[in-house]
């Protein structure tokens, strides 16, 4: 498979305003695991936002890829898209998302680690599926896979459907009451998962030919402490770029990111890890990378 190269979108190279106009997004999901569209209505929604170069990062899978490009090519859409994915990690008992951007999708050593971590999502499924049950909410398991259909499952299947059969009020309740974890306090349907290391995850992203970054440092909860020792500790594996811009962060915290790509010599992503519609964030929205920045797409020679 060719990967992209810069020279593919020149737009964004030559004329820096190109990044102002939220022309470009790298991490979006699609109802291949836990976003809502199919990959041809987020293409058609990408269109409409006048995105040049789109890539779709669904959790643990690159299925929506292969759909969105041939309907790019069927519909002759002018959009590059990059292939992507969001590879769910453990370190220190957290889970750290390591997003990968113009990999090999066929390559082998990508396919097995998806294979794997598809394997873990599934006994953790169950797992959560039992617990549920003991808490009165005996199909949620059921439930939760026909949401999911044939992409990947995610503990967002499983709060919607507390959501929508009215166990909860909200999604972030769900989290709040049943599936999430705060510090060292586990809620009730709470199960550690199995993933793979961070290491592990930028060593299969460099052997599919791609760039390794650490999706949404600020969303770890983690105290600067911490943050920092994550951020070393990626830089350590190999890791190349951070998303210093996800459009719900400020200045200030645009800027905390920017130095650390400084300090540590990364380079940086963008993307509003779109799901679903809705009112504080869209596709390609308020996506400018902070002056300094060394985009991650600068490593695609
Ligand atoms: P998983 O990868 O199975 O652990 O599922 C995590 C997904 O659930 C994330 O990618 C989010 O889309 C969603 N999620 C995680 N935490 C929350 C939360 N507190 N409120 C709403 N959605 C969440
Ligand atoms: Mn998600
Ligand atoms: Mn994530
Ligand atoms: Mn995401």
């Amino acid at each position: 498979m060719a990967l992209l190269s810069t020279t593919d979108f020149p737009l964004l190279i030559e004329k820096n305003d190109g990044f102002s106009h939220g022309r470009i997004d790298l991490h979006c999901h699609t109802h291949c695991s836990d976003g809502t569209l199919s990959p041809q209505t987020l293409i058609d929604r990408a269109v409409n936002y006048q995105i040049d170069v789109l890539a779709i990062t669904d959790h643990d899978t690159v299925e929506g890829f292969d759909i969105a490009l041939d309907y790019i090519v069927e519909k002759n859409i002018p959009i590059k898209l990059v292939s992507g994915i969001e590879i769910s990690t453990a370190w220190q008992g957290f889970e750290i998302h390591i997003v990968g951007l113009n990999i090999d999708i066929n390559n082998l050593a990508l396919q097995q680690l998806i294979s794997c971590q598809q394997e873990a999502r599934e006994q953790r499924a169950v797992s959560i599926g039992e617990k549920l049950a003991k808490c009165g909410f005996e199909d949620a398991y059921h439930d939760a896979k026909k949401l999911a259909g044939s992409g990947t499952i995610t503990r967002a299947h499983f709060a919607k459907v507390l959501y929508q059969q009215g166990h909860v009020g909200t999604m972030q309740k769900a989290f709040d009451e049943y599936l999430g974890k705060k510090g060292r306090n586990t809620q009730k349907a709470y199960v550690k998962p199995v993933w793979c290391s961070i290491e592990q995850a930028v060593e299969v992203i460099h052997a599919a030919g791609g760039s390794a970054v650490m999706a949404h440092p600020i969303r770890y909860d983690l105290s600067a402490k911490w943050l920092r020792r994550l951020i070393v500790y990626f830089k350590e594996s190999q890791g190349d770029a951070l998303e210093v811009v996800l459009p719900q962060m400020n200045p200030q915290q645009r800027q905390t990111m920017l130095n650390y790509c400084l300090e540590y010599d990364l380079h940086a992503s963008t993307g509003s890890d779109f799901h679903h519609p809705n009112k504080w964030s869209d596709l390609g929205r308020n996506l400018i990378l902070p002056d300094g920045a060394i985009p991650v797409w600068a490593m695609w020679k």
